[in-house]
């Protein structure tokens, strides 16, 4: 199926939307980027998708050529244009056209794309029977070398522990920070439940703030669960009642084997379930 993507001010066909071999997010990975879900018809936290983008287009000195109100309307546009009312879109910008010294003054056009489609989940047996990961030994990159809080796109930090957890039979992987602390998982962010009270790593420890994440911290404080952010080692994950993991794509996925040690009795637990229904009925909302 051919599908229809916005490409800096208008839709074309997929065969039309294309990126110059000079541009620097294909030459360097200089650019950033969002992943966004809709739901029934309307793209879930939009706003904060965009206030995300545009934070990181600063921190890499990127002036998105278009307004957000523009972006967000080509966001919904591409959607339609798709027939798509449950989907995921990706939201690109690159550095543009330049030459072949890494100098992002010498470049421009950045280009702004904007791709529609369907959403290839985790398969259901894994949000009913829980994930199995493992750490890779590639730690998140650190914070001074390159802000995890910046989704550019350049990932090939998640990459490489994506491909050890793929090596070990896993869809995901735990990546720590360079302190051995628990950072994220390689597309999804982390949270683990000890004694009644929901954990989850700060943004300090290296991660990217996730907008499910937060989301999910929303529905546990408005559930009355204790939620809080919280330094945790590999011991803390080993020895939680649960754990789950959390990101636009997978939404909300419980974990139950870490390393080879089942999570709490190795079934998704009831807070783990109940997050999960709440944040269903939040984004249908
Ligand atoms: N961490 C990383 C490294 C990610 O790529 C993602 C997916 N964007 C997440 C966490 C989850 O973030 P979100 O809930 O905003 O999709």
């Amino acid at each position: 199926m051919s599908r229809l993507i916005f490409m800096n001010d208008r839709i074309v066909p997929e065969h039309e939307a294309r990126v110059s071999v000079f541009d620097h997010g294909l030459l360097y990975g200089d650019g950033v980027f969002e992943g966004l879900r809709s739901y029934s018809g309307r793209v879930f936290r939009l706003d904060a998708h965009l206030d995300r983008l545009w934070a990181s287009a600063k921190a890499i000195c990127l002036t998105i050529p278009l307004s957000k109100e523009v972006v967000a309307q080509a966001v919904n546009d591409t959607l339609a244009a798709n027939n798509l009312v449950d989907g995921y879109v990706r939201l690109i910008v690159t550095r543009g056209v330049g030459s072949l010294g890494l100098d992002p003054n010498r470049t421009r056009d950045p280009q702004v794309i904007v791709i529609a489609d369907t959403i290839a989940l985790y398969p259901k047996e894994h949000y009913e029977k829980g994930l199995r990961i493992v750490t890779a030994a590639t730690q998140r990159v650190q914070s001074a070398a390159l802000s995890p809080r910046i989704k550019s796109l350049n990932y090939l930090n998640n990459i490489m522990a994506k491909l050890e957890g793929l090596q070990a039979g896993c869809v995901e992987a735990l990546m720590l920070n360079h302190k051995g602390e628990v950072a994220e998982c390689t597309g999804d962010n982390i949270f683990v439940v000890r004694g009644g009270r929901l954990l989850t790593p700060p943004p300090d420890a290296g991660i990217l703030e996730g907008i499910t994440r937060n989301a999910v911290m929303e529905l546990a404080h408005a559930a009355g669960i204790d939620c809080r952010e919280a330094t945790l080692t590999r011991h803390d994950l080993y020895t939680a009642d649960e754990c789950f993991l959390t990101g636009t794509a997978a939404e909300v996925i419980p974990v139950v084997d870490i390393d080879g040690r089942l999570i709490g009795s190795g079934v998704p637990g009831p807070i783990t379930a109940r997050l999960t229904r709440d944040f269903h009925a939040l984004v249908r909302g």
